[in-house]
């Protein structure tokens, strides 16, 4: 390109657009951020705005688009959630400063002051109240691997260690809005990769040091080398896209990826755990689960639910609590009456800390905190308390003096945003007071000298006015003008306008000049107490964050009780042996949806011990065997969170991994499902699953032809039942199946019930013992409208394959004496139909004789088809 030399703003534009690398970038021009080039261009189809040009490049016309600045939250959501990474370029001094730098057609000096991404959002308007945001980092050393995953809108800071193979269902766990790895990392899943120096161990520790002002990290428990890989990663990228400045992290919480119930990404799918597979939170347990009622609350939720616990200890403390706000309905509806008031004070910190806070911002700490205050001055008297009640109690009451300070300090409702003052209540600062009072008095001044100046010129609509140019100045009527343009009348003329003349007098000049000079100072008053007002409360954000953490969790056990108290729900006991007795068990989403089109959902029961772990459930299609599994493996997750079980009764020892299977064929739903990734996921069962463990599979088996199918559910029931030796649920439709009864001690059949009535198939959904007693298959196909002559057609088909069976024991020998489908008698009957049907059409008289010809090859073609 030989063309002339960028224009000094596109050359800068250009750097910084260099140094944003794989981000959009958003120029401030203005009041508009522009975008150019190919942002431009991409922006303006997400955004359906206009896409304009200005100046060239290279000889070329630049593509441009803009945004309003002060509407940017709503285009930079459109923006991210399309999956893009957004550089904020601000104007980084004002045009006087750049001028006095560098004379009078300098530019101003701009710079990237945020980068924003999916994982590192704060603004209210951009999150969903009712979800966590994760931004997640993979960390690998020594051959162990880790996540560390950052909510940085409250805080929360959490590393997981695991297995290099466990990494994909910890992240499932997570379900990350991004996901940061070492350039060269094979890991899923990844929206961005980074310098790998940026994951060095050592680093990382030293990286964590810093951000937490501590001299050892002992203090917040033991880090592996993957561990710090992880979050050193994590913290170099939230750093970066803060632009250097510190992220608002807690201290990490270490675990181990075995503290938790192994649930992997297939088997919260499959489950909808926290997502129905059509990827909606409606329509997943949690859905069906959720009362709470605080958007802290949710998030707390969610997250409990994708990691039920492994430690009794613990979940026996949930539980305590959930069953005194199950067994007290009017401590309960107290409760989320003053939750439900309360503002989310984890997000509101977490703004404040981001430096992206506002007096609003810090009114909801003052509610918050308050209304936190009260709640804990209530269930501190509760008589004996619940051991993780007494525990949440002082996190809830430790904030007396900032809730003091900010109720001094703050008017009721103090606005978003501070540029107009307000937001200081009065009797606070006697100096703001006075301020306040003097522009009041000018301003009360003012209206006097109207009154002083309509009577001395006798003009009745003689107005004093104010505006951003003038100041304020007096207005007339031009037909009122000459009086006031008299040189002794004591105005000077300022402007005159079609219809208006406007002056301006002495008296009133210096009036204006104190209410002006005094609302400047209020406002840097205002300002400066902001400042200090949001220091105070950043100096006590962990304990906030604390604060804000035990509200969350009375939300969480509250909003449990209620869903129990709602569906008749019941407490379950844990035990340390490998037993699952279920009684009376429901499915808590099916039962939900068929009470909606008032059908009644049928319980069971499911009692699995150390000598008969392994049920084989068969039974017609839509005689309910899938639902069956899963709400089973639903009461395990939900036991383990800490909640009521949809059930009359529930004993279980802990499940320390939960698989569910669904054989490719049955759950086309998903697309992708084909028989190998049906394979390679039993695969995974078979190598993972210990006598701990609850399986589920559902048709596996399927996806192939019968003999495959059969010979692989086969084996893969006998490994299960010989080696993993889980308790296990097993639904086939392979009746053969049953014959391992005979061979496997620990496995008992039961079935599905049907009734044929009167030609008519009647489910029952009722799960019995044995086996089914036939095959449901014709009477399913007849319900679902499959033409009688082929019902009839594969009855006879049915005989010859029973008739062989019984006579060699092997499923299809009686097949080789069926004449075959395509040369049946049916089969020619219908080629007749359409010989005669195309003959009939056929107009004889107006046929040319290419056309006769054409007739007859057709018709000896319908014959032979
Ligand atoms: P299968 O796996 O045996 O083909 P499903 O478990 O998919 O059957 O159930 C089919 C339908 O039957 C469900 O969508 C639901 O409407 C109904 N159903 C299943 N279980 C029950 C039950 N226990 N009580 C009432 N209806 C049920
Ligand atoms: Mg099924």
């Amino acid at each position: 390109m030989a063309d002339a030399a960028p224009t000094p703003m596109m050359a800068q534009y250009l750097a910084l657009k260099a140094e944003a690398a794989d981000c959009m970038l958003f120029y401030r021009m203005g009041d508009f951020y522009e975008l150019f080039f190919e942002d431009a261009k991409l922006a303006s189809g997400i955004l359906d705005i206009a896409l304009t040009a200005r100046g060239e490049h290279g000889g070329e016309k630049i593509p441009m688009c803009g945004v309003p600045a002060h509407a940017m939250d709503g285009y930079l959501a459109r923006l991210i959630k399309a999956g893009q990474r957004v550089a904020i370029a601000d104007q980084i001094e004002t045009p006087e400063e750049a001028k006095k730098r560098a004379g009078s057609k300098a530019l101003v000096a701009r710079a990237i002051i945020r980068v924003v991404t999916a994982g590192t959002l704060t603004e209210e308007s951009l999150l969903d109240s009712r979800s966590a945001n994760w931004c997640a980092a993979i960390g690998e050393a020594g051959g162990e691997s880790a996540i560390a995953a950052a909510d940085i809108s409250t805080g929360r800071f959490e590393i997981l260690e695991c297995a290099p193979d466990a990494v994909g269902a910890a992240l499932a766990r997570l379900g990350a809005a991004e996901v940061i790895a070492a350039d060269g990392s094979d890991a899923f899943d990844v929206t961005s990769y980074r310098a790998r120096s940026e994951f060095d161990s050592s680093g990382g520790e030293m990286r964590l040091k810093r951000l937490f002002d501590v001299a050892t990290l002992d203090g917040f428990g033991q880090f592996g080398r993957a561990a710090l890989s992880a979050a050193g990663g994590l913290v170099a990228y939230l750093e970066h896209t803060a632009k250097g400045a510190l992220p608002f992290l807690r201290p990490p919480r270490v675990s181990r990826s075995d503290a938790s119930m192994a649930i992997d990404a297939a088997t919260r799918e499959s489950l909808e755990l926290t997502q129905s597979q059509a990827g909606t939170r409606k329509g997943s347990l949690l859905d069906s689960v959720d009362r709470t009622v605080t958007g802290a609350g949710a998030r707390l939720l969610a997250a409990d639910i994708a990691a039920p616990l492994m430690d009794r200890d613990a979940i026996e403390a949930r539980l305590d609590l959930v069953q005194r706000f199950h067994d007290e309905p009017g401590l309960r509806d107290d409760l989320r009456a003053s939750l439900r008031a309360l503002p989310d004070i984890g997000r509101a910190i977490g703004r404040l800390a981001a430096g992206r806070g506002s007096p609003r911002d810090l009114g909801q700490l003052r509610d918050g905190l308050d209304g936190a205050w009260r709640l804990g001055e209530t269930l501190g008297k509760l008589p004996d308390p619940p051991a993780l009640l007494a525990s949440l109690a002082p996190d809830l009451r430790g904030h007396g003096a900032l809730i003091d300070l900010l109720q001094r300090a703050l008017v009721p409702a103090p606005p978003i945003d501070a540029s107009n003052g307000g937001y200081i209540a009065e009797g606070y600062d006697a100096a703001l007071d006075d301020l306040r009072d003097a522009g009041a008095g000018g301003r009360r001044a003012i209206a006097a000298l109207e009154a002083d100046y309509k009577q001395r010129t006798g003009i009745a609509a003689l107005k004093i006015k104010h505006n951003g140019v003038l100041g304020y100045h007096i207005e007339v009527a031009s037909k009122h003008a000459d009086d006031l343009m008299r040189p002794d009348s004591g105005f000077t003329h300022r402007q005159t306008l079609a219809g208006v003349v406007r002056f301006n007098a002495p008296e009133l000049h210096e009036i204006a000049i104190k209410v002006t000079q005094a609302s400047a100072h209020a406002l840097a008053a205002e300002a400066a107490h902001l400042e200090d007002l949001t220091s105070a409360a950043l100096t006590r954000r962990e304990a906030i964050a604390a604060t804000a953490d035990a509200l969350a969790r009375l939300d969480v056990a509250s909003g449990l009780a209620e869903r129990a108290a709602e569906g008749g729900w019941t407490r379950p006991v844990l035990v340390d042996h490998a037993c699952f007795e279920v009684e009376g068990g429901r499915h808590p989403v099916v039962e939900t949806a068929l009470a909606r089109s008032g059908e009644r959902f049928v319980a069971n029961d499911c009692v699995l011990s150390e000598t008969d772990r392994l049920w084989l459930v068969t039974g017609p299609n839509m005689g309910g065997k899938s639902t069956f599994l899963r709400q089973n493996a639903l009461i395990a997750v939900l036991a383990q969170t800490g909640a009521y079980v949809p059930a009359t009764r529930a004993k279980l020892g802990l499940v320390d991994r939960l698989f569910s299977r669904v054989g490719a064929s049955d759950n086309l739903a998903r697309g992708r499902s084909t028989f190998m990734v049906e394979m390679v996921e039993t695969a995974a069962i078979l190598a993972q699953a210990t006598p701990r463990s609850f399986v589920i599979l559902d048709e596996v088996g399927r996806g192939t032809s019968t003999y495959d199918g059969l010979a692989i559910a086969w084996a893969v029931v006998e490994a299960i039942h010989e080696d993993n030796r889980c308790r296990c649920l097993f639904a086939t439709h392979y009746h053969e199946l049953t014959r391992l009864a005979e061979r496997c001690d620990a496995l008992s059949l039961h079935n599905v019930r049907a009734r044929e009535w009167k030609g008519d198939l009647v489910l029952l959904h009722e799960v019995a013992e044995g086996p089914a007693d036939r095959s449901y298959g014709l009477a399913v196909a007849r319900l679902a409208g499959l033409p009688p002559v082929t019902i009839s057609r594969a009855k006879a088909v049915l005989a010859k394959l029973e008739a062989g069976r019984e006579k060699t024991g092997g499923i299809a020998a009686g097949l080789d004496d069926l004449p075959l489908f395509a040369a049946a008698a049916e089969h020619e009957e219908e080629a007749v139909d359409a010989l005669r049907a195309e003959l009939s059409g056929l107009d004889i008289d107006s046929l040319s004789p290419r056309d006769a010809l054409d007739a007859l090859y057709r018709l000896k073609g319908l014959m032979e088809a």
